[in-house]
């Protein structure tokens, strides 16, 4: 393995058809956009070559609005990031956050929080985007997937030219645009994904651990697919302490029937739609859920998270983006793990896929 010496990334040197040979060395880069980049300017990358990589832990945020600003609030309190830059359509927008955030630091953890362009996503270690319009009154589904569609396509390329470590979309719909992004960043996908279901995965392990008056940090089970109508949860995997969903139940004197199962999946799915009833936005849960991610990166983790991921031959489905659980590190999706699922939870991911799939070919993408 070699690492590459702009985006920093673990290379296979006798895979990658990017290399430059010297007669004192070589030089490899996992995609064309690297070795372009290393060409333009050599010495400036060999030179950081033999520094320990990247000092700076630096998180760029596209699209300050609820998510977001909420997300830089987060990062900010984490202590995982030092460098920070916030990037609006509206900078006055971003401006006012930056200004709020930064009188808050001295309660909170040294972090430089600076309002930019796109060209200050270079050296970022990701770049999160959480730019996009909401629903309006009278707007399809499809309208606001083509509304969404056009902005991704306008700013990735803008992102992609600073050659970012690693991409994470969080706008929606996510897979959709996850897919889209990958497509016109050129970027491998481990350094293309979404946040997926994480957050359903969230909510679902906390309804579960409040019927059974576990711990949600103690309860195993996975929401995966599509963020949205047809994601899928895998009960048939669901471990309580080692035990499964349904033996727990029955030992423990609770409940185990359809009607239970349904009412906390349905609880799952329609989260969204009952916080935005209520407050507008939902924006909290989505923000540690994206803290969790950027953590299990930065920290060279290897956390099982169910980020949305470029799917190919995973039970017969293939070139979608969804969610399944994968082992996250520092070189993004460092692998996609394939769950043990029952019959008809496969044939409910495969649903799963073929509505994004559909999606996407309306789109013409
Ligand atoms: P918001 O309207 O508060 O913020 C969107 C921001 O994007 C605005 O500040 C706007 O100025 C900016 N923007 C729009 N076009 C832009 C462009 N071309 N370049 C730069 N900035 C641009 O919305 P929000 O509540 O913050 O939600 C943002 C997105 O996150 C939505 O798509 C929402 O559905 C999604 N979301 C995803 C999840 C998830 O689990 N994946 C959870 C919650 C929200």
């Amino acid at each position: 393995m070699a690492r590459d010496p702009v985006c920093g990334m673990e290379v296979n040197s006798g895979e990658t058809s990017f290399a430059i040979h010297s007669k004192v060395t070589s030089y490899y880069f996992c995609t064309g956009r690297c070795k372009e980049s290393f060409e333009k300017d050599p010495e400036r990358y060999i030179s950081r070559l033999d520094q320990k990589f990247i000092e700076e832990r630096k998180i760029s945020i596209v699209g300050t609005g609820q998510v977001g600003a909420t997300c830089a609030f987060t990062l900010m309190n984490s202590g995982l990031v030092n460098s920070m830059v916030l990037i609006d359509a509206n900078r006055e927008l971003a401006e006012g956050h930056a200004l709020d955030l930064r009188h808050g630091m001295s309660f909170s953890q040294p972090c430089k929080i600076k309002v930019g362009n796109y060209e200050d996503c270079r050296n970022s270690d990701i770049v999160i985007v959480s730019a996009g319009a909401g629903q309006k009154p009278g707007e399809s589904r499809l309208d606001l997937v083509k509304k969404n569609t056009g902005i991704i396509k306008d700013l990735i390329p803008k992102i992609a030219e600073q050659n970012p470590r690693i991409i994470l979309i969080v706008t929606n719909p996510v897979d959709i645009l996850c897919y889209v992004a990958h497509k016109v960043s050129g970027f491998p996908m481990n350094r293309v994904f979404g946040s997926g279901t994480m957050l359903d995965t969230s909510r679902f392990r906390s309804l579960i651990g409040e019927y059974c008056g576990v711990d949600p940090r103690n309860i195993h089970g996975y929401i995966l697919g599509e963020h949205g109508d047809s994601e899928v949860p895998i009960w048939s995997q669901v471990m309580i302490g080692g035990v499964d969903f349904k033996t727990y139940c029955e030992t423990y004197k609770l409940d185990y029937n359809d009607l239970d199962r349904d009412t906390i999946f349905s609880k799952v799915k329609n989260a969204a739609y009952e916080i935005i009833n209520k407050k507008g936005a939902t924006y909290y849960a989505i923000a540690l859920a994206v803290t969790q991610i950027v953590r299990s990166i930065l920290r060279d983790e290897n956390s099982i998270l169910t980020v949305s991921t470029l799917l190919d031959d995973y039970y017969g489905i293939e070139d979608t983006y969804m969610s399944v659980p994968a082992v996250i590190n520092r070189s993004g999706i460092e692998r996609i793990i394939r769950i043990t699922v029952n019959d008809q939870e496969k044939d409910a991911l495969r649903h799963s896929a073929d509505v994004l799939k559909s999606i996407i070919k309306e789109l013409g993408i």
